[in-house]
């Protein structure tokens, strides 16, 4: 039995939740005298956070169309399914590290959550300086286990061909990811904009960058083409509710069977906007300093944590089709596969590299800016920071092979800061 689908509001909302005897439970009191508040800051659903006497939830709605332009964008309401499919999943392999399910109604594409409280958006807390110890070690291990759990190493073939059926209708969200991060910020665009007339120069010197285009269109290929794993397609800071001590995942409506690097690059690339953005934060020149060089540190330790859970998780199971271990015995035998999987890390450092470059320059030159930016309120001194990010993504983008470990990376990125 479906649902019709209608958009809730704070009227209607407690109506449906009442009925679900779990979420009730967990509300306690009567719906009457239940809260709503509608929260959503996204670009394209409701977000709402139901409070009652004994606790609090999230709902989350997909609306006909993306929220941030309004009906004349019309987006399927599937998302939902496919956030919802995505979450279920993810809970699976790296439990903890994403919002426990309550319910989900495919008709009215709602999911009901766990509140996440008194966890922020990563990138808030980044904008104010707050230095976040665990989320590294969070992030790389909710990576490892959903990108190598997913993936041909760890399945069967049968089961990856399943899993890419299940999620391949999510086309019109991948659409969105081709058109607005592959596509519209090397060509004139409508829904581009930028920090004008400041980066005028650079924006027009990206689109007549053939080398530059040529890359991010392999790279478009590999995203319309490549079955690795199951992604989460969208993996910002803006995508990461935390505390000091806990680590949240939201937000994987992009969810499908993708390149692991461009999860890996998502969260490189942000973190390098948030070390480029720093500039235009600080109360005094300098006085972030100490706060840029952890990002960086992080920006590090995501990859090292990632290649070293990643490839314990290979190590414990070879249980894929791909690389059977009946075919690598004997110490020749282990010596090439120990070889490969350093072949396989080191391409998959420099597919996260390219597309860490790819997602900074949308973010600048492209319909969707980040906060860490777009805060900066003075246009002089925010093109300055875009500039620097924008110089180190095309490098990222171009030299993408050229780099051996994610500490040469951090190396450039200090070098366009000092250039300033
Ligand atoms: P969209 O898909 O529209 O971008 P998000 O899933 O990113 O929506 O949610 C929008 C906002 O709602 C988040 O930035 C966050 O502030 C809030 N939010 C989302 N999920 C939760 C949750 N489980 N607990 C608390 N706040 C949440
Ligand atoms: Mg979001």
């Amino acid at each position: 039995m479906t649902t019709a689908y209608r958009a809730l509001n704070d009227g209607t909302l407690p109506g449906v939740l009442s009925a679900l005897p779990d979420v009730r439970a967990r509300l306690g009191g009567a719906p009457e005298s239940w809260t709503v508040q509608e929260v959503g800051d996204g670009n394209l659903n409701l977000v709402f956070i139901i409070k009652g006497p004994a606790g609090a939830v999230v709902a989350k709605q997909a609306l006909p169309y993306v929220r941030l332009v309004g009906d004349s964008w019309p987006l399927p309401l599937d998302r939902s399914y496919y956030e919802h499919m995505a979450l279920s999943e993810q809970a699976r392999h790296a439990p903890g590290l994403v919002p426990k399910i309550h319910h989900f109604d495919r008709g009215l594409a709602l999911i009901v959550m766990e509140y996440l409280s008194p966890h922020i958006i990563m990138r808030k807390g980044l904008i104010r300086g707050t230095e976040y110890p665990l989320f590294a070690g969070h992030i790389a291990e909710f990576m490892a286990q959903t990108l190598f759990n997913t993936s041909a190493l760890a399945l069967p073939a049968a089961e990856h061909k399943q899993r890419i059926g299940a999620f391949a209708g999510n086309t019109e969200l991948c659409k969105i990811t081709e058109d607005l991060v592959f596509t519209d910020p090397y060509r004139i665009a409508k829904l581009n904009r930028w920090t004008t007339p400041y980066l005028d120069d650079i924006a027009a010197e990206f689109r007549r960058d053939e080398p530059l285009k040529i890359k991010v269109q392999e790279r478009k290929l590999q995203f319309l083409t490549s079955a690795e794993a199951m992604i989460h397609g969208d993996l910002h800071t803006g995508s990461i509710m935390l505390t000091p001590q806990d680590t949240r995942i939201i937000d994987p409506e992009f969810a499908f069977v993708g390149p692991m690097g461009f999860d890996i690059g998502a969260v490189i690339g942000n973190l390098l906007i948030a070390y480029y953005a720093q500039t235009g934060h600080e109360e005094r020149i300098g006085s972030r300093n100490a706060y840029r060089h952890w990002i960086l540190l992080q920006t590090e330790k995501v990859w090292r944590v990632f290649t070293k859970r990643f490839l314990e998780l290979w190590d414990a199971s070879r249980t894929g089709d791909a690389y059977m271990p009946e075919l690598f015995t004997g110490p020749e035998g282990a010596a090439a596969f120990a070889a490969e999987k350093q072949r396989f890390m080191r391409k998959l450092l420099t597919d996260s590299i390219s597309f860490a470059g790819i997602k900074m320059i949308r973010r600048i030159l492209g319909l969707a800016h980040t906060e860490d930016l777009e805060s900066i309120k003075d246009p002089p001194l925010r093109a300055k920071c875009e500039r620097q990010a924008l110089t180190l993504a095309r490098r990222l983008i171009l030299d993408a092979e050229r780099f051996s470990g994610m500490n040469e990376v951090t190396h450039a990125a200090r070098a366009v800061l000092g250039s300033r």
